[in-house]
């Protein structure tokens, strides 16, 4: 049973590295960025009020991502395990996943702290070409992760569930050492 978080900036290599975690497990990697932008490209009604905040690099709002994150957490794929990246991004968010795991009987193994500096993270955005990795919204992205989302990083601390992997090395690197963790986790 793995249950993990994903937590860092843009950039730090969350999906990469959450997306192929989660296939080893054999669990869903939910990415919430992943969920809004294929929303956008199939233009449902989600994708439509989600696509300016995300073009701006704003949060889209709590309302449109909350009932979301809740149905997905309870599909039966997500019963053996889950590996949630970009999600939650803010306190409230984080509040919401406490209330929701509880209904459910569940808790969260351990919240990964990607950690990546800020000038690596721009030079990696800019070579990824995103449509929203253009310098402006990148710049935005970040001054958003860090008012809204990096206050997570204390607020699982606090709780002793925050574990930081240094994101500025080898991919190979950081995949062995993530391996290790869930090792460690699971032997609990
Ligand atoms: P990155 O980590 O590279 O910024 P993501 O794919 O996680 O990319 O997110 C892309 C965009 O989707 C964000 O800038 C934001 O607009 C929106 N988004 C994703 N997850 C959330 C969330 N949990 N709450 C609000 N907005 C979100």
């Amino acid at each position: 049973m793995v249950r993990l978080i994903f937590l860092g900036p843009p950039g730090a290599g969350k999906g990469t590295q959450a997306y192929s975690l989660a296939g080893n497990c054999g669990i869903p990697h939910i990415s919430t960025g992943d969920i809004l932008r294929s929303a956008v490209t199939q233009q449902t009604e989600l994708g439509q009020k989600a696509q300016a905040y995300m073009d701006q690099g704003e949060l889209v709002p709590d309302q449109l991502i909350l009932d979301l994150v809740r149905d997905r957490l309870g599909q039966p794929d997500a019963v053996p395990g889950w590996i949630l990246d970009g999600f939650p991004r803010n306190v409230s968010q984080a509040d919401f996943l406490d209330r929701v795991l509880q209904e459910m009987s569940q808790t969260c193994d351990c919240v990964v702290n990607l950690d990546v500096p800020d000038e690596v993270i721009v030079g990696r955005l800019l070579n990824r070409g995103r449509k929203d990795d253009q310098e402006d919204v990148i710049r935005n992205r970040l001054e958003v992760y860090r008012k809204q989302t990096a206050p997570l990083i204390d607020f699982y601390e606090k709780r002793e569930q925050l574990e930081t992997i240094d994101g500025n090395q080898a991919l190979e690197i950081v995949t062995a050492e993530l391996h290790k963790l869930v090792d460690r986790k699971k032997q609990r």
